[in-house]
């Protein structure tokens, strides 16, 4: 008892999903010694729904891996690859099958965020390990709430801003940059083979639609934009409300072209979006590259400074701060202005 007492304090020991799945997975690992125990997440578009491994372990590891969170969602399996775990996810009840091996995958609903946990094991799990497993993955399904509701905008569902720092040096610490950061760019600040890249969102005229269609309308506005963005931009990309009406995009990217399109794909979708009573809007856009050494305020200062850029040319559309630094519209981060004769 003492052992499963240990594992469940270990279990609420993280304020992090991910090492929280991986002390779930170690969990099951350890008490019941199955050949093999993992947690799947189903992500991506309907019709396009993928396996995400979040944990999972063998019975001769040590510790527990992932797929990487920057997967490519086409190169994960489809859902209906594995029916159980699809027949779990849509039926939300258990499955066990007998055979060798032997195999049992159970629901797992935290919120919207739903997945399943699987099984395999030599022996058939017996009425006590199915209890055992009910019991943990309640307790866990309970504290990935109390996480999620902390970490979360409650108007949209979004990250909230308190998470953006601790995410946004773990998201950059864990990719390589697609090429070398530095070279001639670099006094630019923006390299233009960076991984990551930031974008700040900003509604246009938003006072209006609140001065002219009251403050609920202007809350579903926002919560509509969430929505939107929630299906604009890729299953890995993280998405923020950092107040009011201004939102961050954290993605990651191979080129800057690549991050200019999917900017551009989300202004042109809310532009074409009608919004229930107040018709259309546009947002306005800026974002960087964020690169080796950044911090999350330097990275947020420059693309907001595009998007202030953007605010007075005309709104509705993409800035990008390193295009503006070449441009000789925006000074470099370290002062200097492209074309000043003097640098400082
Ligand atoms: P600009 O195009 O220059 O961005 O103009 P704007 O009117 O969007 O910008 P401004 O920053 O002047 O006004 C933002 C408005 O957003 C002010 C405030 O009334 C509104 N706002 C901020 N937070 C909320 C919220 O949670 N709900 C609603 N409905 N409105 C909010
Ligand atoms: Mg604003
Ligand atoms: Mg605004």
């Amino acid at each position: 008892m003492t052992h499963l007492a240990d594992h469940l304090a270990e279990l609420t020991e993280f304020r992090d999903r991910d090492a929280l799945d991986a002390t779930l997975v170690g969990a099951f690992h350890d008490l019941l010694q199955p050949l093999s125990v993992a947690v799947y997440r189903c992500v991506g578009e309907v019709g396009n729904q993928r396996w995400l491994a979040r944990a999972r372990m063998a019975a001769s590891d040590v510790v527990a891996t992932a797929d990487p969170a920057w997967t490519e969602i086409d190169s994960l399996p489809a859902v209906t690859e594995h029916p159980e775990r699809w027949e779990v996810f849509t039926g939300g009840r258990v499955v066990l099958r007998s055979g060798q091996p032997h195999l049992g995958v159970f629901p797992v609903n935290v919120g919207g965020d739903v997945g399943v946990l699987e099984f395999h094991s030599a022996q058939p799990l017996d009425d006590a390990a199915q209890r055992l497993i009910r019991s943990v993955l309640r307790i866990y399904c309970n504290f990935q709430a109390l996480l999620e509701y902390s970490e979360r905008d409650s108007l949209t569902g979004l990250l909230n801003r308190k998470t953006f720092d601790a995410s946004f040096l773990k998201a950059t610490a864990e990719s390589t940059p697609a090429g070398p950061v530095g070279g001639p760019d670099e006094r630019r600040g923006d390299s233009p083979t960076s991984a990551h890249w930031l974008g700040v969102i900003d509604i246009d005229h938003f006072k209006r639609v609140n001065d002219t269609f009251g403050h609920l309308i202007g809350d579903e506005v926002l919560l509509l934009l969430g929505r939107l963005m929630r299906n604009r931009f890729r299953v890995h990309d993280r998405l923020y409300r950092f107040g009011g009406e201004e939102f961050v995009v954290l993605m990651r990217c191979d080129s800057e072209a690549c991050a200019a399109q999917a900017f551009e794909r989300f202004r042109s979708s809310t532009e074409g979006y009608s919004f229930p009573q107040v018709g259309r809007i546009t947002v306005s856009i800026g974002f960087t590259a964020v690169t080796q050494g950044d911090t999350p305020s330097a990275a947020f200062e420059r693309a907001d400074k595009a998007v202030y850029h953007a605010k007075g040319h005309g709104r509705n559309q993409v800035c990008s701060h390193a295009a503006l630094v070449a441009s000789g519209d925006l000074a470099a981060p370290d002062g200097s202005k492209v074309g000043d004769v003097e640098l400082f």
